[in-house]
């Protein structure tokens, strides 16, 4: 409970006794870098709460979607700036917390010098206060100095988020070319650091969207749930973000039916998730493009590292199966499929401590033998290459499961890797080490 009233807040003249309630505007905001609470209901319930203390009257609301607080001042917001123009109309604006309405020192200041010329409040939520912050003509300099330094902290906050985004600028410069196309979600074009034509560099107003859609799957969310989410958010999908961006109109035509907007799907997100984009990987047909050394192509800065994707990429082979209980797999996938071409036993499975994913190793020694060449691989990794080439051998889609693979005869197998190696290491498989085949009679000789 509040420990004192927010109406105490108030100075006299704006009685909330009187006879006809304050009018006020409920002010919302969002970017399309957002989390869930920040959707719209939240901040619209919020504002109704503040409204409910102050005993104001919600009158109208003025919602921009899409709209970022670093660039944008209240007083340039598509839906806002109009009714700031109209001070006349209402008494107070409310916001659901500060960073809703600035992210920025100055922008707070104009925004108070607004309230003061005409006499209105401002009111902010303050969640973990329990009562809002009510700025009136009348306050005094502690009020307008916490008004400030809460804008100070957004602003802040944002800073960090885009310092994060952009650091590591060097990286860029071993980075490919975009050649156009859609632009990946997470991503928008920008001139290359060589000067001459463009790369992708994560899109500060997506980017962290895919950081915290990726916390939400690793959570245990459904892409099902976390579609709806999006929608209800309003955050376009990468079709219309493209379309934005590119500042042309977004929606179209599909199936004959024509759309002001795109919906998320599961469909859809699933893409997007499973996409090496992610890596800032070019990609053709949904596979990672290699120069001649092996090593992927880069159109652009990482959103996610290597091991954040293929933790990922687990996470939702596992989802995939169609139940969102984690899957404790007693057998690991390719036991009885992987084996060592050095001894040309069965490979198996280890797992890595705190790692979503573990290696196929040869194992001559548990066997008391001794491999020539002991072969070693990080599970992911092998388990991608090999439903990969089966699912492109086979044209089954979805699951594959090592009865599955068994069955079909499926057998992989993997050389010794060389020591060192370049940066490249870290990108994927070498594949050159490893072999498939299928529908082979499997030879019971080397499987011990
Ligand atoms: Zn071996």
């Amino acid at each position: 409970m509040p420990e004192r009233s927010p109406l105490s807040a108030l100075p006299a003249c704006f009685d909330p006794l009187r006879a006809r309630p304050l009018r006020a505007l409920a002010a919302l905001r969002l970017s399309c870098a957002t989390s869930v609470t920040t959707s719209p209901g939240r901040q619209r319930s919020a504002v109704r709460r503040c409204a409910d203390q102050l005993r104001f009257t919600l009158i109208a609301e003025a919602s921009d979607v899409g709209v970022s607080a670093r660039k944008t001042s209240p007083f340039e917001r598509p839906a806002l700036s109009p009714w700031l123009q109209r001070p006349h109309a209402y008494e107070a604006d409310v916001w659901s917390h500060v960073d809703r309405a600035v992210r920025s020192v100055q922008h707070m200041t104009e925004l108070i010098a607004w309230a003061r010329r005409h006499g209105r409040i401002l009111v902010f939520g303050m969640p973990e206060d329990g009562f809002p912050l009510v700025m009136t003509p009348l306050s005094g300099d502690s009020v307008v100095q916490r008004c400030v330094d809460l804008a100070r902290d957004a602003q802040q906050e944002a800073e960090t988020i885009s310092a994060r985004l952009t650091s590591a600028h060097a990286a860029l410069r071993e980075t490919g070319r975009y050649g156009g196309g859609l632009v990946p979600f997470g991503y928008r074009k920008a001139p290359h650091p060589s000067g001459s034509g463009w790369c992708l560099a994560p899109d500060p107003d997506t980017a962290p969207l895919v950081r915290s859609i990726v916390s939400d799957v690793e959570s245990g969310r459904s892409l099902l749930a976390i579609a709806r989410d999006l929608n209800e958010q309003g955050v376009p999908v990468p079709r219309d973000r493209h379309a934005q961006l590119q500042g042309r109109s977004m929606g179209g035509r599909r199936h004959g039916r024509d759309f002001d907007r795109f919906r998320w799907t599961s469909g859809t997100l699933s893409k997007v998730l499973r996409s090496p984009t992610l890596m800032g990987h070019r990609t053709h047909g949904g596979q990672t493009v290699r120069d001649e050394l092996g090593a992927p192509v880069l159109i652009g800065r990482p959103l996610l590292s290597d091991a954040e994707f293929d933790a990922l990429q687990v996470t939702l082979r596992a989802r995939s199966n169609g139940t969102h209980r984690p899957r404790r797999r007693t057998t690991a996938l390719l036991i009885g499929v992987a084996h060592c071409q050095g001894c040309g036993g069965r490979m198996y499975f280890a797992a890595r401590k705190g790692y979503a994913y573990g290696d196929y190793l040869c194992r001559a020694t548990a066997r008391g033998e001794v491999c020539p060449a002991p072969a070693g691989m990080r599970s992911d990794w092998l388990e991608r290459y090999t439903l990969d080439r089966y699912h492109q051998a086979t044209g089954k889609d979805g699951r594959a499961v090592r009865e599955g693979l068994l069955r079909d005869g499926v057998r992989v197998t993997a050389a010794k890797g060389r020591r060192g190696g370049g940066p490249e290491r870290n990108h994927g498989p070498d594949t050159a080490r490893l072999t498939f085949t299928i529908g082979e009679p499997s030879d019971s000789r080397w499987d011990h």
